[in-house]
């Protein structure tokens, strides 16, 4: 799995993390697949917002029927860690409730900016390869989809029948035992 950001995005979520300082931004990443289209920067509502984000419900409830009408998905959540490292918090891991998506954070550690983006599945934190780049990036496909094994599989198997079937066809008759 990787996410890929255009650097005018990249810059984007960046000028917004830049913006809210000393506090965390936030808000979510829109696209398709692995690629991302469009970022909507949602006010940040958590009671210490220097610490924590909380995504205003009404702003992310009009962002996403916003998406839907524009046929992009909800492909990531960004937010901000204005004094740290753009590593996962607990309280980050626990929230996390989409096992789908990419969690983008931005790291502002001595001021300067670091993104990354993590799986985040119950409390499994798994990092995402996230490619910044103006074109599309070209990344080859490891793991092969279920659809994949199961041709590599059927392909084996009748490729097995088809050489037993040679083989027997190949076998001399039976000797014929002269009886007594
Ligand atoms: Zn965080």
């Amino acid at each position: 799995m990787h996410l890929w950001l255009k650097p005018a995005l990249a810059q984007e979520i960046v000028g917004y993390a830049r913006e809210a300082q000393p506090n965390e931004c936030c808000g979510v990443i829109f696209g398709t697949g692995e690629t991302a289209v469009q970022i909507i920067s949602i006010p940040n509502i958590a009671s210490e917002p220097k610490y924590n984000y909380h995504m205003d419900e009404n702003a992310l409830a009009k962002a996403l029927y916003q998406a839907e009408h524009s046929q992009l998905e909800v492909i990531g959540f960004y937010h901000s860690h204005p004094r740290t490292e753009p590593i996962p918090s607990p309280v980050d891991t626990r929230l996390a409730n989409y096992p789908d998506v990419a969690y983008v954070i931005v790291g502002l550690k001595n001021g300067e900016a670091h993104l990354a983006a993590w799986s985040i599945k119950r409390d499994q934190v798994m990092p995402i390869e996230l490619v910044v780049s103006a074109n599309k990036p070209i990344i080859e496909n490891k793991q092969l989809s279920i659809v994949q094994k199961r041709a590599i599989i059927a392909s084996a198997i009748i490729a097995f029948i088809f050489m037993l079937v040679l083989s027997l066809s190949l076998l001399p008759p039976a000797p014929i035992i002269p009886l007594h």
